[in-house]
């Protein structure tokens, strides 16, 4: 196996999991399966946009093998595997959202009540208050959405289609959530010394991490039959 793309991300640990083969290189066809590879050759940090939620690397491995005993799974099974930990993977990414646009709301409320303008308050001017409005109702809505998503898996009932649903609107959500609570704190909303500044950043990922918006709205449609 040769290949110079981003791969994996891997973090402050120097543990690499590659988690698919899409193509083994040899003579054989590909065949996917889930293996554990070890020891990439080179792993350097790329530049990106945020800097605390992620650290992503390319990985390289060069001429690399697999150990038979490092297979995670059955030898051609590999994207099927692949894709039930995505819907799976989905809810988790859906608490990130929820999470994050739950925590730009409350940062967002908490400025709006201690910053004054014109001698009141932020949070008694109407404007700022149908911001606050919106990323309530539409915090509690997402919850909503993330806990049935779980609750179906825990039932061991099908859940693909709610984690879709779940992803899609907590990641949109966490993005529009993170752009009003920045927008409530005007030019301080810029400044490292407000922790929104690293939520606005990292809020994007959510919509391309475990599959972009796009893809969501191509499951979501499949699900209805379409
Ligand atoms: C910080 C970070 C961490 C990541 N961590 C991991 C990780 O741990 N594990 C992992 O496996 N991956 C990881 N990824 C990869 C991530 O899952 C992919 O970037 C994502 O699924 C999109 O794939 P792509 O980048 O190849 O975009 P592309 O597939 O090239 O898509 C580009 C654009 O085209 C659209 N598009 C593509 N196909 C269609 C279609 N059929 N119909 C309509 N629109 C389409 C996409 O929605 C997108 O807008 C990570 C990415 C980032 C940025």
């Amino acid at each position: 196996m040769n290949t110079g793309r981003p791969l994996q991300r891997c973090g402050i640990t120097s543990i690499a999991l590659l988690t698919l083969v899409v193509s083994s290189g040899c003579e054989r066809p590909p065949a996917p399966a889930a293996p554990v590879a070890e020891a990439p050759d080179a792993a350097k940090l790329l530049a990106q946009m945020f800097d605390t939620l992620a650290r992503a690397r390319e990985l390289t491995f060069t001429g690399c093998r697999v150990p038979e005993h490092n297979l995670l799974g059955p030898r051609g099974e590999g994207f099927r595997q692949f894709l039930e930990i995505l819907d799976g993977g989905r809810i988790s990414v859906a608490a990130l959202g929820l999470g994050m646009a739950q925590g730009a709301f409350e940062m967002g409320l908490s400025y709006a009540r201690q910053r004054e303008q014109f001698g009141r308050p932020i949070g008694s001017f109407q404007a700022i208050q149908f911001k606050l409005a919106d990323m309530a109702t539409e915090v509690e809505a997402a919850r909503n959405l993330v806990y049935k998503a779980a609750w179906l898996k825990d039932q061991g009932r099908p859940f693909a289609q709610q984690a879709a649903i779940a992803k899609l609107y907590t990641g949109e959500l966490a993005r529009r959530a993170c752009n009003e609570s920045l927008q409530i704190h005007g030019g301080y909303g810029f400044m490292d010394e407000y922790p929104i500044s690293r939520f606005y950043r990292d809020a994007k990922v959510l919509e391309i991490g475990e599959g972009t918006n796009e893809v969501q709205r191509l499951v979501i449609a499949r699900g209805l039959g379409l």
